[in-house]
């Protein structure tokens, strides 16, 4: 499964609908994240991970 189709999995899983798909960024709630990989080896890791991207959100919102 792509990194993309499991930050997807993730964000409705959480319950968020509002959320889209920007390349390989997800913007959710006017945020940008960017999608990780994630390998902790937690036992509910869905091996993926977000991390904001600041740089990025006041030219995503203009
Ligand atoms: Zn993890």
């Amino acid at each position: 499964m792509s990194l993309k189709a499991r930050a997807q999995e993730k964000v409705e899983r959480a319950g968020i609908s509002n959320y889209s798909f920007d390349r390989e960024d997800l913007i959710m709630c006017g945020i940008r994240y960017a999608i990780e990989a994630c390998d902790c080896g937690e036992p509910d890791c869905d091996g993926v991970r977000l991390r904001k991207n600041i740089g990025g959100v006041a030219r995503s919102l203009q």
